[in-house]
């Protein structure tokens, strides 16, 4: 019996290697079983330009109606993709855009399995990384200093009075940066942390520098202990999870030494950084998944990685690729189980259940992709290529 459902879910295809395996899980994995319901978006790179990025704007637009949304991976085009693919126009990165208008927090979370041990031995829980995904470094402004002068920040007020500090008076050559934040994106990013943890039943840790950096990263620590205080303190209690601050250094000692199974919310440059940590010392960034979450309920899921490129170029050439699927397998069945709960569909909801565990089976019993053959511990019964792999999963579903 086929599946139904009721809303549609917005997506969203990408380009190369992911593009291509995007249409095997959907042919193998989910048409066989569920009928699916999409209102979809062509992100390729070709479509982009030929709508002058319109698609990556509309896209946006539709999860914001529709509330949740299922991406493939996107080239970001620079100036070598520009000639590779005769672009007419260099759009930024379509995440950007598309987390600009849904004004969201970036969720990251480990695939785990048996066979593949984190190279932290003391963790027993994946570590969900938070990431606030706006301002900061990300969105700074820089000058290189030619020679002795001053440098100050001056903030001239609407009404056109002026607020001077001195960053420093240079003896010689050196270089300076402004950043800066918003206080309603970090009310938002506390939000969408602490909405997490409690759907996610995990403990909450967040961490800055404080100490050094009092009135910037302070106001960080201010607004999260305000929000904690004021909206989530008895929830978080009823579930009986807590909200650990700390300074940053202190949670990185902690998280390497610790068990685990936490949500751990960073700063967008800190989640840039231990998001890599987290997913290279968890076994590979073919099994980290990433889910958008904004303030205003809406949800996108994707694969943490990018179009594995190279895959796709050796695929051209008419090789089969053991490229890995299992986190853009997950970015469906997170979507589709997202989908469920808010239409209240009991039957696709055991569906994306079952799809994530037909997936981990097959690992669990020996077989794999490449890239995890070179962690499996024990080693793998077999490695298969990516189309193989695939069909060893519909097999088990
Ligand atoms: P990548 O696509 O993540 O690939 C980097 C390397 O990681 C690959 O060469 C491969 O290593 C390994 N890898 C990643 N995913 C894998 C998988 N599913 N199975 C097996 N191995 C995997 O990053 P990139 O090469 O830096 O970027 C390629 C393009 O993706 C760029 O145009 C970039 O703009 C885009 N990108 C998009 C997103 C997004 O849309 N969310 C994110 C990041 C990058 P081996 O070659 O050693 O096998
Ligand atoms: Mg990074």
């Amino acid at each position: 019996m086929i599946i139904n459902m009721k809303t549609p879910l917005v997506e969203i295809d990408g380009d190369e290697m992911t593009r291509v395996l995007w249409n095997v899980i959907k042919e193998k994995l989910l048409l066989p079983f569920v009928d699916l319901k999409v209102e979809y978006y062509d992100l390729g790179l070709t479509n982009r330009d030929n709508t002058n990025d319109e698609v990556t704007v509309k896209s946006a637009q539709a999860i914001l109606k529709y509330g949740v949304g299922v991406k493939c991976a996107t080239i970001t085009a620079n100036t070598a993709r520009q000639k590779e693919y005769n672009l007419k126009h260099l759009h930024p990165s379509p995440n950007a855009t598309i987390r600009a208008i849904l004004d969201g927090t970036v969720f990251r979370k480990p695939i785990t399995v048996n066979r593949i041990k984190p190279s932290i031995n003391t963790w027993k829980a994946p570590i969900v990384i938070g990431r606030h995904a706006y301002g900061d470094v990300y969105k700074a402004a820089e000058m290189e200093i030619e020679g002795a002068g001053r440098v100050e920040l001056v903030y001239t007020k609407q009404d056109g009075t002026e607020r001077r500090l001195t960053v420093a008076d240079f003896k010689g050559p050196g270089i300076v940066q402004g950043m800066h934040n918003l206080d309603d994106s970090i009310r938002s990013f506390a939000r969408a942390c602490f909405i997490y943890a409690l759907t996610e039943k995990l403990p909450i840790w967040f961490a800055t520098k404080d100490t050094i950096s009092k009135i910037y990263d302070g106001r960080f620590k201010t607004i999260f202990n305000e929000i904690y205080e004021t909206e989530y303190k008895e929830k978080l209690a009823q579930a009986g999870l807590e909200y650990f601050y700390t300074l940053i250094d202190d949670a990185v000692a902690r998280v390497v030494k610790g068990e685990g199974g936490f949500l751990w919310a960073c700063k967008n440059y800190d989640g840039d950084v231990q998001s890599d940590m987290i997913a290279s010392a968890a076994g590979s960034l073919a099994m980290m998944t990433s889910v958008l979450v904004s303030p205003n309920g809406v949800f996108e899921y994707e694969a943490a990685h990018g179009t594995v490129q190279q895959h796709y170029y050796r695929w051209q050439k008419g090789e089969k690729t053991s490229t890995n699927p299992a986190a853009l397998i997950f970015a469906w069945s997170g979507a589709l189980a997202k989908r469920a709960e808010l239409d209240n569909l009991d039957d696709l909801a055991d569906f994306a259940k079952r799809l994530e565990a037909a997936l981990l089976d097959t690992i669990e019993n020996g077989i794999m992709t490449g890239d995890l053959a070179k962690l499996s511990d024990p080693p793998p019964e077999k490695i298969l290529n990516s189309w193989d792999f695939i069909d060893a999963i519909a097999e088990r579903l």
